[in-house]
């Protein structure tokens, strides 16, 4: 038999690629990133301008202390990288009385000992008073979290990571012809062949196209819409420090204050159609807008009839039930598919590279939560 070229391939470099080739290759393995458009491209869930770091999850445990281990391994690229890819503006919960899972999100906190702060109506009025409090109840403040540049951040890692040694190529991997036993290589649309002792497979939305049998009924890549407004002219109470990054639980809206001048960014979290990331239009529609500038108008007055300055229509890459499918594959021996982000994923993206370098490298017992076994084939969201 001959030698594998690559100890490990690694088909996606969006987020979840990136940070596994980024710590197979710290492993010191020789690790090849491939990907069809190249790292956190534009319709890439990963390359949108900025993502949310926050450490709730509600009573879920593993989710913040991934988040929390995650945001160490941002700041410390940021700093490697001498580049301002976090931005800690402190996130802001709003929310009613009856919201039990805010109440969750305050006990995991107080229970790992992650700073955080209840704040009343009348503390978020005084704190915030470019937010209006009209339907909120109380908010919950975590201080230490806050916004990660994606789309850059991804990027510096990946040249960070070709200057050490891994190689980088962009190349569309076709769908694997063999059913089971060992894959050993892949062939890419321009007709390479490319071997390795192992394949990762970190493709988002596009799993679904790689192994239509296996994760076509487990992954239901949505249409998610997002709109960047431009402030009142002179006004800095929509950027940072004055505006964090906030989430209405109840209303499933969210948004992060206006970064490098790029405008106050706006979305709703709730999922919209299935789509197929390759054909998907990419121009937003006005029904969207009109629920975004609602809200708007509603939570933020001073925005009311703020100038949209940019959307962007992007997919989130859904689990059943929103927890991350990484395992290996059923059939094949030698590939391990990571993904299903479902629309919180980013931020976790050094958490995942650790966990599948565990994996595949050290006796690392695998969690149940991320089995594919453990994945429905009906949508019913648990995970936000
Ligand atoms: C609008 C929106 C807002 C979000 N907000 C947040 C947030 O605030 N916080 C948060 O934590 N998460 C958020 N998420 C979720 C997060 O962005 C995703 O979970 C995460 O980026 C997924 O990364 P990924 O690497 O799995 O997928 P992707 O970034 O999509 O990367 C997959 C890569 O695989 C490549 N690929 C696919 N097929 C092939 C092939 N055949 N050959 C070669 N390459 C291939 C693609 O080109 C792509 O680059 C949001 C997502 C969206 C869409």
């Amino acid at each position: 038999m001959s030698p594998s070229t690559f100890d490990f391939v690694v088909i996606g470099a969006g987020c979840f690629g990136a940070w596994t080739a980024h710590e197979l290759l710290n492993a010191g393995h020789k690790v090849l990133l491939l990907d069809a458009f190249g790292p956190a491209h534009s319709r890439a869930s990963s390359g949108g301008e900025s993502r949310v770091i926050r450490m709730g999850y509600g009573r879920d445990e593993l989710y913040t202390r991934w988040s929390l281990r995650s945001l160490a391994a941002w700041k410390a690229l940021a700093q490697r990288t001498q580049r301002l890819l976090f931005h800690q503006t402190g996130m802001l919960w709003l929310t009613g009385m009856e919201d039990s899972y805010l109440r969750k999100v305050r006990q995991t906190l107080e229970y790992l000992g992650i700073e955080h702060e209840s704040l009343s109506v009348r503390e978020l009025e005084i704190r915030f008073p470019q937010i209006s409090a009209e339907g909120i109840e109380w908010a919950l403040w975590e201080p230490g979290s806050g916004a990660l540049m994606a789309r850059q951040a991804v990027q510096a890692l990946v040249a960070e990571d070709v200057r050490r040694g891994l190689e980088y190529r962009t190349g569309a991997v076709e769908p694997p012809s063999r059913k089971r036993g060992k894959l050993s290589r892949i062939v890419t649309r321009s007709g390479e062949s490319i071997s390795a002792g192992y394949f990762v497979f970190a493709c988002g939305a596009w799993l679904p196209k790689l192994f239509p049998d296996l994760l076509g009924p487990r992954i239901f890549p949505t249409r998610q819409e997002i709109f960047f407004f431009a402030p009142p002219p002179g006004d800095g109470s929509f950027a940072p420090p004055a505006m964090p990054c906030w989430f209405h639980h109840p209303a499933l809206v969210y948004g992060i204050p206006d970064l490098e001048n790029r405008g106050f960014k706006i979305s709703v979290d709730k999922h919209g159609p299935i789509i197929d990331p390759d054909t998907e239009c990419r121009i937003a529609n006005a029904e969207a807008l009109a629920i975004a500038r609602e809200y708007l108008g509603l939570r933020f007055p001073r925005m009311r009839n703020a100038p949209m300055t940019e959307s962007r229509v992007c997919q989130y890459e859904n689990t059943s039930n929103g927890d991350f499918i990484i395992d290996r594959h059923p059939e094949l021996d030698d590939v391990l598919i990571a993904g299903g982000g479902s629309g919180h994923g980013f931020k976790h993206g050094p958490a995942v590279g650790d966990y599948v370098r565990g994996l595949l490298t050290t006796s690392l017992a695998a969690e149940p939560r991320f089995a594919l076994a453990a994945k429905a084939t009906t949508q019913a969201r648990d995970v936000y």
